[in-house]
């Protein structure tokens, strides 16, 4: 088989983890697999080489940013190669440049458009383990380096894995899979041996930080099958795949929340056309991501209230955008609110039972929680809540919807 295996930073962040990571591909390649390494730079690295930046330019410009922030991984992949060597099995390490990943000029948050990966699989022909520096790649016509934006490895690896047409991306981590809720919050949480793409990619964008959204959507579009699991032990994990009829039983699988957004609200619009295009096409020609939108027409009919939601890093810029065409919107003014959070309920056997927005409901109503927003679509509900009561309604939810939890 081949396989892609991915290690985070925490699973990288000192010498022995670095030796336990060798150890455990040696075994894997002894196995008679063929193994490739994708490594993301060493604990903290990232954030610290941000902070140097910061200490030198209030401004950092993106296209030398990408080139600092992709040492941190050249240090991590040549480290581990070594490591590798070390143990009497060959092993090269390949930047993004030599692993062939193309990407897009969007520096910071390049979107990767081709592998060319002749190399690789020579090396992989030639008994090599490939170790692969996550997370950046190159221009085409420049050679300029790139990032995939943070949490980026975990997306290097799903691509990787479904340009060599791979068996399995292993997805090492510090926890060792998906669970029910994070276990932060709801000890009793279970890991969950299986989860659809579907659920993964609503879980990873509703705050379950355990894989970044765009690799799953990466691997849900391509099939690659992903296993979450720990660097730590040897537990099984979870496996992320196609959804199957045995899934539909369950009808809540994990239950997220995620205090990272901020609500805006525009006040009093005017209810009529292009009113809505014109606030969201300042929004998104900032390339703010939007989630959940509400909008309310007052009983008078002639005006309206637009509600919604953006990551809390881009608050302050969308709301400046706002204030830009209150007037232009016919609007009396504009509200921010950091202090909230949404919290969801996922499961794909929801689009075959009703109920279980009113069952949210009903357990937020218990607690005396108010509900600010409410969202759905066919296999999550999102609450929007006061921050303070995020963690007292996941376990709520997580005990109302417990019973249910892999039955
Ligand atoms: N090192 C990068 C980051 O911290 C990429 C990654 O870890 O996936 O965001
Ligand atoms: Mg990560």
């Amino acid at each position: 088989m081949i396989i892609v295996q991915k290690y985070g930073g925490a699973s990288v962040a000192n010498v022995d983890r670095i030796k336990d990571v060798a150890r455990r591909v040696v075994k894997t390649a002894k196995e008679g697999h063929k193994v490739v390494v994708v490594v993301s730079a060493m604990a903290g690295e990232t954030d610290k080489l941000i902070d140097l930046a910061y200490l030198v330019t209030s401004k950092p410009g993106e296209r030398e940013m990408d080139l600092l922030l992709s040492s941190g991984e050249r240090i991590a992949i040549a480290l581990v190669a070594l490591a590798i060597k070390e143990l009497g099995q060959k092993a090269i390490a390949f930047t993004g440049r030599q692993m062939g990943i193309i990407t897009d000029g969007l520096h910071m948050k390049a979107r990767i458009e081709k592998i060319a990966s002749e190399r690789a699989r020579e090396a992989l022909e030639g008994g090599h383990v490939v170790v692969a520096a996550g997370f950046q790649g190159i221009t085409e016509k420049e050679a300029d380096v790139t990032t995939l934006g943070r949490g980026g490895s975990d997306l290097s690896a799903v691509a990787i894995a479904s340009a060599l047409k791979a068996d399995l991306c292993e997805i090492y981590t510090d926890v060792e899979g998906i669970y029910t809720a994070d276990p932060n919050i709801v000890p009793e949480a279970k890991k969950l041996d299986k989860v659809s793409y579907e659920e993964m990619l609503e879980m990873a964008s509703l705050g379950a930080k355990v894989l970044q959204t765009r690799s799953v959507e990466f691997a849900m579009r391509y099939g690659v099958p992903i296993v979450v699991r720990s660097s730590f032990n040897d537990n099984p994990g979870t496996l992320v795949t196609k959804e199957d009829m045995e899934m539909e039983k369950t009808l809540v699988s994990g239950i997220t929340s995620d205090t990272n957004q901020a609500k805006i609200t525009v006040i009093r619009v005017s209810d009529s056309p292009g009113i809505a295009a014109r606030l969201f096409k300042a929004i998104a020609e900032a390339n703010i991501i939007v989630d959940m939108i509400v909008q309310n027409v007052s009983s008078d009919g002639e005006s309206a209230d637009i509600s919604f939601t953006v990551p809390e890093t881009e608050s302050r810029e969308a709301l400046r955008l706002v204030e830009e065409i209150t007037e232009e919107l016919g609007a009396t003014g504009v509200a921010m609110r950091d202090d909230i959070a949404k919290v969801s309920v996922v499961g794909v056997g929801m689009r075959t039972h009703p109920g279980v927005a009113l069952q949210m409901f009903g357990t937020m109503a218990r607690h005396g929680i108010n509900i600010l927003m409410i969202s759905t679509s066919e296999i999550k509900v999102s609450c929007v809540i006061e921050a303070k009561y995020s963690e007292l309604a996941v376990r709520a939810l997580h005990e109302a919807f417990g019973l249910l939890v892999n039955v």
